[in-house]
């Protein structure tokens, strides 16, 4: 039995990239919604909402309960604090210029010198191949940023092991965090998923579909009289290789 999810930031309305990710995530079988959404400078309820109703509109189904990582950062905060404990972390006040700055909250990073301590080389499972990697030529990664006081690796590494996922469906351009992730999940002694990543959908100039960049959102297509057929049939049509 395999489970998923799909794991949206509501930093922006959903577009035709996100409707291609959740047909994958939602198309491998059973698939949790999770509203990753930590970063409070960026995320908005109003997306959050456009989220449900963009979804639902594009008839996926997903299973309850819907996690919502801004309700459990005391669980995020947690996981940095025992690795810190263990002597795996450190502070690092270095501002964007490089001086320092301590009237600021650091942020706090994995010491990978000390993390990987014995720890030759990590496998996983990428697209049905065996990835080997050695975790001692990994920088050393962010666990908390100073603003949000957590980060995208903890937050999503809690959550897929508290959650009990056993295959990650999400996009290429993800696929280069995998290594952090399947390092912070032995450290945790937490499961390593199976990682499946997909391939993106692209602008018409060859650059990715971003909520930056203002690409088409599905609530736009749906409101120019497109289906829910059409712009998933669309977006596979769009989607690279
Ligand atoms: N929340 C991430 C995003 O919107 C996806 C996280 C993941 O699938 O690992 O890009």
């Amino acid at each position: 039995m395999t489970l998923t999810r799909f794991a949206p930031s509501p930093t922006g309305l959903l577009h035709l990239g996100h409707a291609f990710a959740a047909a994958q995530a939602f198309g491998f079988g059973p698939c949790l919604l999770r509203i990753e959404d930590i970063d409070h400078s960026r995320s908005k309820p109003e997306f959050t909402d456009a989220i449900f109703e963009d979804l639902r509109w594009l008839g996926f189904d997903w299973l309850e309960p819907v996690r919502v990582q801004s309700d459990h950062l005391s669980d995020y905060h947690n996981v940095v604090a025992d690795l810190t404990e263990r002597g795996l972390t450190y502070e690092d006040y270095s501002s964007r210029t490089g001086s320092e700055d301590r009237t600021r909250p650091p942020t706090i990073k994995l010491n990978i010198a000390n993390a990987t301590e014995g720890l030759a080389s990590l496998t996983y499972q990428e697209n049905g191949q065996t990835r080997t990697f050695d975790p001692n030529a990994l920088p050393d990664p962010t666990l908390a940023r100073r603003d949000i006081g957590t980060s995208y690796h903890i937050a999503v590494t809690h959550d897929d092991a508290l959650q009990g996922i056993t295959d990650i469906v999400r996009g290429k351009d993800l696929a280069g965090e995998t290594p952090i992730h399947v390092l912070i999940q032995t450290l945790m002694g937490w499961p390593i998923p199976h990682y499946h990543h997909h391939s993106l959908i692209m602008e018409s100039d060859g650059k990715k579909m971003s909520k930056r960049r203002g690409s088409q959102t599905i609530a736009s297509l749906r409101e120019s009289g497109l289906s829910a057929t059409d712009i998933l049939a669309l977006a596979k049509a769009r989607a690279t290789n």
